[in-house]
Parts: structure tokens; sequence; C-alpha cells
């Protein structure tokens, strides 16, 4: 297939400074939770969205100097020659596919707290840690500020000595240099304070001596932020940034522009749609000759053409797009447009650097483990024999199931007892904001109904006599969980003695089937991620007043690792739901709820009508146990396998069910130790 003429705008090349890109296909800096920690699989992941078409792909924040290190978080670093060895692993891999590969370089100010390094963290004036750890930075005096400017040096010359072709001067995202150019954070008499031109002066100071340093064979970027802040009404209010960005237009040879507000910058679908960032960037264009890049979560290729055509910016930069379809250029370019698989929006991606882990993705179960269990998004080992294989159930660990297979070459049977594919996606999709994650069905459905060796049964709930009866060599259980009505959960861990009548206690499989409550509803919320609050959202738009109730401190705290635990508070607030945190259900009998303190456990009652418990899900593994109590009865027919995949197996995110599928079918036929099952990945030692 050849690409639609009307997409050649996204592959022309395009100069940046010394360097240029081979198309306009621009992976920004984004985290991986791997980091410094994990040099080879960061390597390959990033030589991965090389390999898949975007013409420059970039390193995560990447420091400087051990004064600013962000552990647990795993960033990057250029600190010395082992990191030097660690990051040529990652241009190398970059560089055989023809694209560029651009360093961050960062420098956390009152954000890095150095417990790693024991430093004594740095920034533009005496200020308490950003994130609440109970260490101030100290302010910096101009020596410091020698100092600093010295290692951005050095680092730049040992970016480009890793091989890097674009080296970024990071000046956003609240890290140090932020805090230089905000009036808010700036409270110096010296050069650096005071005036516009005094609190720009190291940013550009920073720029020139990058360039002086490297940029004879670097492009130097900088990161930067277009607005100053949010106005009331909700819109960016630009301030002085379009004057900094005047004093600075031509200086870098790229622009990479974002905005304040990260949780609207990276925010999650369910707040925040594609090309959000357009209304704060009209004006940049108009300013600086040098090509300019920001994100946008695009994944169309017709907004990508749109955002060119209408000089918003030179290059589509992309984090989550990428870290879900590595290959998305390729695929435009390929004229496949269909088989993109498009990013959902929920950050699950986030939570890697939230919790100091491997980058997962709920669309790409194949991030983070290009090395290390040499997982390619796109290519898959034949099959290892001529067996086939019967999946029982459609939902995303089914469908992933079958269309890793399907690809493989098995023959697949897939039965399903609803009338549709999607299992918990459909239910989940259906909800307040939840409307993109339908594209987890979406894609793999497209992929299945182009299949000729996979056959997919609608309506078809399958008993164990029907499995064994079908006399497939593989048998895979995707039957799903179902929520538990008892109160089990975190909390309470052996359920509630009274929770009743059940007419008045609802599960989330209760509400998303279509079951409200009529009156008053207590919605407890032991899971502590989204359904809690979605819930309570979709019972506010049915003007059902709703109380939630949640053990811990906040509500949603786990939306914390994606980003979004801000933005839903807020949004409960808005729509009146009466919060109650640190409290757990203790009773329910129909018209009184009894709630507990999580400190004191002292109780209060509260009237109401309904009870919806969000606590936690019970495997739906009964056919999986028949079938394996007839296999150890000894039944006429014994499949080679018998496997139970999924939310069947345990319980867990979508992300999870989509991985559990896709680690299956990888692995049926191959040979897999069970005490090693991948490789291991470590930092170079020096004498290595
Ligand atoms: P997962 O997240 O693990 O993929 P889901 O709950 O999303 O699980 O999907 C499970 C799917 O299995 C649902 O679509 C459900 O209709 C289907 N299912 C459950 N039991 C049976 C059965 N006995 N026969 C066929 N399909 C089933
Ligand atoms: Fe997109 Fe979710 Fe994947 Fe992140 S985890 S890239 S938000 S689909």
């Amino acid at each position: 297939m050849t690409r639609d003429s009307r997409y050649d705008i996204l592959f022309e090349p395009v100069k940046i400074g010394p360097v240029t890109a081979r198309n306009r296909f621009y992976q920004v800096p984004h985290c991986t939770g791997l980091g410094w920690l994990r040099p080879r699989m960061v390597a390959a992941l990033r030589g991965m969205k090389a390999e898949g078409g975007w013409g420059v792909v970039c390193t995560e924040y990447c420091s400087i100097h051990p004064a600013s290190d962000d552990l647990p978080h795993p960033y990057a670093s250029l600190w010395d020659q082992g990191d030097i060895r660690a990051h040529s692993l990652m241009t190398e891999q970059v560089h055989e596919h023809g694209s560029l590969a651009g360093a961050e370089l960062w420098v956390g100010g009152a954000r890095s707290t150095n417990l790693f390094s024991n430093e004594v963290a740095m920034d533009v004036a005496n200020m308490p840690n950003a994130i609440g750890i109970p260490y101030q930075a100290r302010a910096m005096d101009k020596s410091d500020i020698r100092e600093l400017r010295r290692w951005h040096r050095n680092a730049a010359l040992r970016a480009r000595d890793a091989g890097f072709d674009i080296v970024y001067v990071y000046a956003t995202h609240h890290y140090l240099l932020a805090h230089f150019l905000s009036p808010k954070t700036n409270s110096r008499s010296d050069e650096y304070g005071g005036s516009l031109e005094n609190r720009v002066r190291l940013v550009r100071e920073l720029i020139e001596e990058t360039k002086d340093a490297v940029g004879d064979r670097c492009a130097v970027a900088v990161r930067f932020a277009a607005d100053d802040s949010i106005g009331e009404d909700g819109e960016p209010v630009t301030g002085e940034r379009r004057d900094m960005l005047e004093m600075l237009a031509d200086l870098p040879d790229l622009w990479d522009i974002n905005i304040q507000d990260y949780s609207r910058e990276m925010g999650t679908s369910r707040f925040v749609k594609e090309g959000s960032l357009e209304t704060y960037m009209s004006w940049v264009k108009s300013i600086t000759s040098k090509p300019v890049v920001t994100v946008g979560r695009f994944t169309s290729p017709d907004t990508m053409v749109s955002q060119l055509t209408r000089g918003i910016v030179d290059f589509i930069g992309a984090a989550r797009p990428s870290i879900a379809d590595p290959f998305l250029p390729k695929k435009i370019e390929e004229g496949r447009i269909d088989e993109i698989r498009e990013c959902i929006g929920c950050n699950i991606c986030y939570t890697g650097d939230s919790t100091g882990t491997p980058i997962r993705c709920t669309q790409n179960p194949t991030i983070s483990e290009e090395w290390r269990r040499g997982w390619h998004p796109e290519k898959f080992e034949p099959q290892g024999s001529d067996a086939n294989v019967l999946v029982i159930g459609g939902g995303p660990a089914g469908l992933e199931v079958t269309r890793v297979l399907g690809r493989r070459g098995y023959h697949v049977m897939l039965a399903e007892a609803q009338h549709t594919l999607g299992g918990r996606v459909n239910r989940e999709s259906e909800l307040p904001g939840l409307g993109e994650w339908a594209r987890v069905r979406n894609y793999r459905v497209h992929e299945i109904q182009n299949m000729h060796n996979v056959d997919v049964y609608f309506d078809n709930r399958m008993d164990a006599e029907h499995v064994l009866a079908v006399e497939a060599n593989h048998i895979v259980i995707a039957t799903g969980a179902s929520w538990l009505a008892d109160g089990r959960g975190l909390y309470n861990q052996v359920g509630l003695e009274q929770l009743g009548p059940t007419e008045r206690v609802f599960t989330p499989d209760d509400i998303m089937a279509g079951r409200l409550p009529q009156g008053p509803t207590l919605v407890y919320d032991d899971d502590h991620y989204y359904m809690g609050n979605v819930i309570a959202e979709l019972l506010r738009s049915h003007n059902i007043p709703v109380t939630l109730v949640t053990p811990e401190t906040i509500v949603s705290a786990w939306g914390g690792k994606t980003g979004e635990q801000g933005r839903v508070q807020r949004r409960m607030m808005e729509l009146g739901v009466d919060i109650i945190t640190s409290h757990a259900l203790a009773s329910f009998d129909g018209s009184e709820a009894q709630i507990e303190c999580a400190y004191t456990g002292n109780r209060r009652s509260l009237e109401l009508e309904a009870v919806v418990a969000v606590t936690m899900r019970a495997p739906e593994d009964s056919l999986f146990q028949e079938l394996q109590q007839s296999l150890e009865n000894g039944s006429d027919y014994r499949p080679k396998s018998l496997t139970r995949i999924g939310d069947c197996l345990t319980p867990t995110i979508i992300a999870g069910a989509v991985f559990s599928g896709h680690r299956y079918a990888r692995e049926l036929d191959t040979e897999v130790d069970p005490d090693n099952r991948m490789k291991y990945d470590r930092v170079f030692f020096d004498d290595d």
C-alpha cells in the first residue's frame, strides 16, 4: 500500500540547526520508568520508535549532575563515562534507522530532593521542596550559578559524545530554570532577578553556552511553556511569555513548547482531548523562524496535517501516541491508517515514572519488553505447531490472545457469550469520559476481522461439556471477573455482616448494566482508582444525590499516579458529590449506613437509600475450575493445555489483562525457562 498524498507533508525533512530530521514525527522527551537504571531496555524502547518511523527520538529528563537527582523516579543521567556508554546504546539504535536522537538536559531545583546523592538541592531562592518532602532547596549564589553553567556545558559535551544530535535546555515544568523565569519564584535582587531581561538571563546563557559547546554538531532545543497560568475562565494567560520568547526568538534551533499545567498538557482522555494545546500555541510561530513542536495526543493523521498546514507547528510532537504505537508514522507512510493502535489517554504509561517501575501501556503490551523479552510490537514468531486454540471470552485478554495467535498463524476459535466483543471495555467505555477506551476493543476487533485463520462465535456461552466437545488442542479461559457486593476489599478484608437488602446494594456491574439506584446513594470507594468516581459522576448525571466515602484521605488516591487525581477531586466537588474521606463503610440496612473513621474507628450514621460497593472483584473462573476437575477426573478428551488469563486469572487493570493475553500468545510453543522468563537489565560497572 502507498500513502495518501495528503499526508506527504508529514514526511518532509526538516532542518534543525546543523541536523535534519527525516520527517515531522517527533518523539518529545518522555519518562519511561527505566532511566539510568535500565540502559538496555530504554535503548531498545527508543530504537523501536525510530524503527517505527519517528524522525526524532528523545530521552526522558536527563540529569546533568548528581546535585539534581530524582529517585525514586527513574530519570536519565549524563554524569560520567558510564552514562555516555549507556546513552550511546540508545543513539546507535536510533541512528540505525536514520532518526535523530535528542537529550533533554535537566536540573530539578526544588523539585529534586537528591535522596540518592545527598547533595543539597539549589534553586533560584530559598524554598521548600516542591513535592512535599521535608527538605528545602537553598538559594544559589553567583558562584553556584557559574558552577551550574559549567555542569550544563559539560553535560552537553557528554551528550554530544554519546552521539546525540539535539541537546535541550529545559526551561519549564516547574524545574530550576522555570523558577528563574517566573516572577512568582524569582525574588533575587542581582542580575538574575527582577526585570524580565534578568530573569531570562540564565536561560539565555545556557542556550548560548550549549551552542558554543556543541552547536557545530548538535541542534540546541529549548523546552518552554507558552503560558504563565490559567485564567478563571479556564483560558490560558500568556502574560510575559510572549515577551520572553521574543527576547530569545531565534537563539535556539528549535522550540519545544508546552504549558504550565501538567495535568492538562498530558491530561487523561476523561478530561483532555486531542490537540488541546492549540489555544496556547496560536502566537508562537509568528515570533520565531525556528521550527516549533508541541504535543496533543495526536493519533489522527488528518489532525496532524491540519496542525502543520494551519501553521501551528512544524513537527508533530508525541509521547503517548508513540508509546501506544511506535509504528504510527510507518503505518501512515504505508497507507495502513486503520492499523494505527491509538492511545486511549488512560495514562497508565505515566504510572511507570510515578511508581519507579518500567513503563507499561494499555494498548501496547510490548513497551519495555523490547530488550528483556525480545518482543517487537509488529513482528511475531510464526506458529510453533499446527495446534489450534479455543479462546473463551472476548474481553481485552481474549481479544489480545486471539489477535497475537492469529498473527502467528494459529487457527483460533474465539467463543463469546455476548453479541459483541470487548467484555469490560464495552461496559467501561460507556462510563462518563471513558469513551476513548473503546479503542482497546476497536483496534483488536479490526485486526481479528481481517484474519482468515480466526473464527469468532458470538452468543456462545460455553460450559465445560461444550468446551471439551470442541476438542481444541489448547484451551484458554478469558472469562473475566465480577465486582463483589459484600463490601470485602482492602479495608474490610472479610466483608460486612450487615449490607442489604440486596435490591439496595449495587456493584459497578449493576450500574454498567443500567440498574441504577433510586434515592440518595453512598458510593463506597475502596478501589481508589477511577471506578468509584466515574460511577459517582454517572449517578449525578441522573440527579441522584451521592455521598462518596473512601478510607483514603483523598478521592481516587491512585489517580495521583496517572496525574489526574486533582482533576477527579475537583470534578466530584463541582458535581456536588458529598465527599467523606478517611472513612470506611461499616454497615447498611437499606435506610441507614454506618461509616467508621479509618483512624479512630468512631462511627457515625448517614441516611441513604442505596449503596454502590466499589471494592474488589472476584475472578469468573468457574468454567476453568470445572474443566480442571474434568481433566483430573480423566475426561475422554485431553487438550495439550488448559490456561486461564486476564481478569479470570487475577482481576487487574485493562493493561494487565491485555498483557496477560499477549504473553500467553507470544509464549505458546516456545521454550520459556520458568525460572528466568526474561533477561534482567542492569547498569554498567566502571570496569565493565
Ligand atoms: P478480561 O479483562 O480478562 O478480558 P472481561 O471481563 O473483559 O475479561 O471479558 C470476559 C468476557 O468473557 C466477557 O465478554 C464475557 O461475556 C465472556 N464470557 C464469560 N463467560 C463466558 C463463557 N462461559 N463463554 C463465553 N464467553 C464468556
Ligand atoms: Fe496511551 Fe494509555 Fe498507552 Fe499511555 S498507557 S500510551 S495513555 S494507551
